[in-house]
């Protein structure tokens, strides 16, 4: 039986399991896909103590070095469920099962979808949710980025490097994300702000060609675009687990700064807790603070 059964392999699960293994414990981090989680995407990260410029995969990469090198186990399989046996959790994937003392949910959050008509069939055809990722691919072409959020305006700064013209649509007329990077934005000649507008339609043939804009309004704007870059929000990915971690109404698992949930041997760590600031920093502490509430609750059985 593992100690500690790290679910996700992003900043808060992979700190998670640098203190777990500190602390001399058995670990088993299981990841879905790759670690690192979303802050693989960022090209560079400029807010994190110490670390004034480096990128998201260089990060990413460090961090998931130092956690091998502390003898921790990682396995690619998806946690499907976690079942509470007592003062055991059993973590069912899509291809085994683990049973540890302890459990970290630090599964973190997917891209919330913008919901128009054909927004799945034209992935990959002019509509992305990573600007980092995709940008490359609209160098001198115009592109469209959604949302009002520090994701939306440093994807639209990025893009403005590369892309001929990028707008940027907001569903208000004042931006959630900061004011510096709202600023930087419109020194830019190429960027245009659409406020109080909502993307209602997107035109294709083969690939996305334009998107139908209705502002609050009514007025409607057709406006031609080679891509379109959804930066409106994500969705915690809590769902697997509702029967262990209680939930809010917006899906992320209710948890104190201790970062224990309702089940006892049951921690959450990271963007999918409730909390106010997500931010890398914050990520990395959730996942310190619960590996040592997992010790602590291991040395009461
Ligand atoms: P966010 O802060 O939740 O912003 C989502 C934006 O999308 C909001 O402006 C929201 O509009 C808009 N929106 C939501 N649903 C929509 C819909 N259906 N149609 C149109 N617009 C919609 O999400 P985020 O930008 O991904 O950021 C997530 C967290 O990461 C935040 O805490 C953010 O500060 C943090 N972050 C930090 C940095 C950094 O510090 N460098 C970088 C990226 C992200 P309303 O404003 O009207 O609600």
């Amino acid at each position: 039986m593992y100690d500690v059964i790290i679910v996700g392999g992003g900043p808060a699960g992979l700190t998670a399991a640098i203190y777990a293994r500190r602390a001399s414990k058995e670990v088993l981090v299981l990841e879905a896909m790759n670690c690192g989680g979303q802050i693989i995407n960022t090209p560079d990260i400029e807010n994190y103590p110490t670390a004034d410029h480096i990128s998201g995969v260089e990060f990413a990469t460090k961090l998931q070095n130092q956690v091998t090198n502390l003898g921790t186990e990682i396995r690619y399989e998806r946690a499907v469920e976690v079942r509470d046996l007592g003062d055991a959790k059993e973590v069912v994937t899509q291809t085994g099962s683990y049973t540890g003392k302890t459990v970290i949910l630090a599964t973190g959050s997917e891209n919330r979808k913008l919901g128009v008509e054909d927004e799945d069939r034209l992935v990959g055809r002019g509509v992305s949710y990573c600007a980092t990722c995709d940008g490359n691919f609209y160098r001198n072409k115009t592109v469209a980025v959604v949302g009002g959020g520090n994701t939306a305006l440093e994807d639209a700064l990025y893009l403005a490097d590369l892309a001929a013209k990028v707008y940027l649509i907001h569903r208000r007329d004042t931006f959630r994300g900061e004011d510096t990077t709202v600023r930087q934005l419109s020194q830019r000649d190429n960027v245009e702000f659409v406020y109080n507008s909502n993307v209602t339609k997107l035109n294709a043939e083969k690939r996305l060609v334009s998107i139908e804009v209705t502002n609050k309004d009514g007025s409607v704007r057709d406006i031609p675009v080679n891509g379109l870059f959804v930066a409106v929000g994500r969705i915690p990915e809590n769902q697997n687990f509702a029967s262990v971690v209680e939930l809010d109404a917006s899906g992320y698992a209710v948890a104190a700064e201790n970062c224990r949930t309702k089940t006892p041997g049951v921690f959450v760590a990271g963007d999918n807790r409730v909390k106010d600031v997500r931010q890398l920093v914050t990520a990395t502490a959730d996942g310190a603070v619960a590996a040592t509430e997992a010790v602590k609750y291991i040395n009461t059985l």
